[in-house]
């Protein structure tokens, strides 16, 4: 029983006060949310320690955007897996697609965060997807299929498991425009079948697949209910309360 999973990524916004804000409208509401769904806030790093404080008495799950991979070190400006365990950060994301395309994010650097993040039990949301250029040339899915295989490199089908992937076309973030229902699927069940390839067919059945790009209150349902599809990562519309309720609220 794969358990869908809603979650926000709020990128460079909210500071520390309106996080708090938008959190407390997330909680006052959390008793309408859909109960069978996993829900997450990825929050900017300023924010975390607040946010834990909050989130203790509820069932929202707190992550962060990104991390480095070493535990401590000269490392000017950066985050490591120890401070994120240490104020209880549950979920990062890795290699978002802003993350690859502004700061050199690379294959190697993601497969580091992986490993990393599964070593210090932080559960990595891997984000992979392909830009419009690539799918007009009609190679997204050997796109998405080598962006797996260097993610995985070197990692065990146990720990594979712990990975939630999420499908982010880059054409589709921040646009307004969304994959289609049919497109967000083939390329979802595309992803296990890799994951049968490189694992086996039990893993590729209970890997977590979310869809991320321009999901919206009036499109998540349709996005949801697709077979092969378990949540959304949400950018927008995560920074309203209502807004993202309504996409909690899917089936309903
Ligand atoms: P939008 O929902 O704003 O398109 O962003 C998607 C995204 O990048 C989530 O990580």
């Amino acid at each position: 029983m794969r358990i869908p999973l809603i979650a926000g990524n709020w990128k460079m916004n909210n500071n520390i006060h309106e996080s708090i804000s938008l959190v407390n409208n997330l909680i006052q509401l959390s008793n309408d949310f859909n109960n069978n769904v996993e829900v997450l806030v990825c929050v900017p790093f300023t924010a975390l320690y607040s946010i834990r404080k909050l989130l203790n008495s509820s069932n929202i799950k707190l992550g962060a955007q990104n991390m480095h991979y070493d535990e401590k070190g000269a490392y000017t400006g950066e985050i490591s897996p120890l401070m994120l365990k240490e104020i209880g950060v549950e979920y990062v994301i890795v290699g978002h697609s802003e993350r690859r395309q502004y700061f050199n994010e690379t294959d190697e650097s993601v497969n580091k965060k992986l490993k990393s993040s599964i070593n210090f039990a932080i559960k990595p949301i891997l984000c992979i997807g392909e830009t419009l250029e690539q799918r007009e040339r009609k190679i997204e899915k050997i796109t998405v299929e080598n962006q797996i295989i260097n993610a995985f490199k070197d990692i065990k089908a146990e720990d594979a498991v712990k990975v939630v992937i999420a499908y982010e076309p880059i054409w589709a973030i921040g646009t307004g425009k969304t994959a289609t229902s049919e497109e967000a699927n083939e390329m979802s069940s595309f992803i296990r079948n890799v994951f049968k390839e490189l694992y086996n067919e039990e893993l590729a059945k209970q890997v977590i697949v979310l869809y991320g790009g321009s999901v919206k209150g009036e499109n998540a349902s349709e996005l949801m209910n697709q077979t092969d599809i378990d949540g959304a990562l949400v950018g927008g519309a995560s920074l309203s309360a209502e807004e993202f309720i309504r996409i909690i609220n899917f089936n309903q």
